[in-house]
């Protein structure tokens, strides 16, 4: 995994099981778990927690601590029912690019050095998982924003979630894990982050694209692609990544991206754009 992303040993990965009962064995379960193992499994959230001897160090880059997911996909789950361990998996991409959201992607990254794809087509929700530490049983860290919004984690666990490490790893580089660089998730294009067109109206020529949250209703300066029709978060984070893959193939050479409503799962699109971008202000 590591030699065919690109990706350092420090890097840890998340490991995935088939059900609760299986990552008991190889973790110590805090209490909370169970409840949002309940409310969000399987799906796109991801815990990290105390490990067992059982999970080798590769995977948790030395860590006493170990990322675990019950993912949802029906293949994946056949695949991880079949296996007698569990298994560490990232997104098939290079490190630092953009996440693939479907098998060409994938092909285009990672084509040379693999000798498979399982192609069920294209990803449902378009972005990584939550990422919540659970280690401290008082309080919660959010460490990576996702599908499975900080509120929601909140109603079910009745725990405050902390997400002041979110801030922290933007400004300055002493990170938790370096999935979280303030640099990741990147296209090869730069990339510049606004809110209201009105910043960048004059701005865009012929080698510059746009990126809108949804259909614009001003008269269109040509080059100007939308993320939905009506600002749909949900379709938003589904088109994003493909969107911003399929621009950045060499014909601009500086694509805007209009951030989200910063709200609900508009924090997780925007967390992924701002480590994407370089900032306009
Ligand atoms: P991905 O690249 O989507 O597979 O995400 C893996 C990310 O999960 C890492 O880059 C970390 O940000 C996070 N992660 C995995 N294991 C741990 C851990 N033991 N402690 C903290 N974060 C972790
Ligand atoms: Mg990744």
């Amino acid at each position: 995994i590591f030699a065919v992303k690109g990706r350092p040993l420090i890097d840890p990965l998340i490991t995935h099981f088939p059900n609760l009962a299986l990552a008991e064995r190889h973790i110590y379960k805090p209490k909370i778990l169970d409840e949002l193992s309940d409310a969000f499994w399987p799906g796109p959230l991801t815990v990290v927690v105390r490990k067992r001897e059982s999970i080798p160090d590769i995977v948790t880059a030395g860590r006493d601590s170990v990322a675990i997911r019950i993912p949802s996909h029906p293949w994946f789950r056949m695949l991880l029912e079949e296996l007698r361990f569990p298994l560490a998996a990232p997104s098939a991409n290079r490190f630092g690019y953009v996440s693939p959201t479907d098998a060409q992607h994938v092909i285009d990254g990672l084509g040379d050095r693999i000798s498979a794809v399982l192609d069920d087509g294209p990803t449902t929700l378009g972005i990584e998982s939550t990422i919540l530490d659970i280690r401290n049983e008082g309080k919660i860290r959010l460490l990576r924003p996702g599908p499975v919004q900080r509120e929601q984690v909140m109603e079910v666990t009745g725990i405050e979630v902390d997400s002041d490490s979110l801030s922290s790893q933007k400004d300055d580089n002493s990170i938790e894990a370096p999935g979280m660089l303030s640099k990741h998730y990147s296209p090869k294009t730069k990339l510049v982050l606004f809110e209201e067109y009105e910043e960048i109206r004059d701005q865009p020529t012929r080698k510059t694209a746009v990126i809108l949250q949804k259909r614009p209703n001003h008269e269109m300066t040509g080059n100007e692609y939308w993320l939905s029709e009506d600002g749909d978060l949900s379709v938003v984070a589904r088109n994003l990544f493909r969107l911003v893959r399929a621009l950045d193939d060499g014909r601009y050479n500086l694509i805007y991206v209009q951030s989200a409503t910063d709200y609900g799962l508009g924090i997780a699109i925007n967390d992924r754009l701002m480590r994407a971008s370089t900032k306009l202000a």
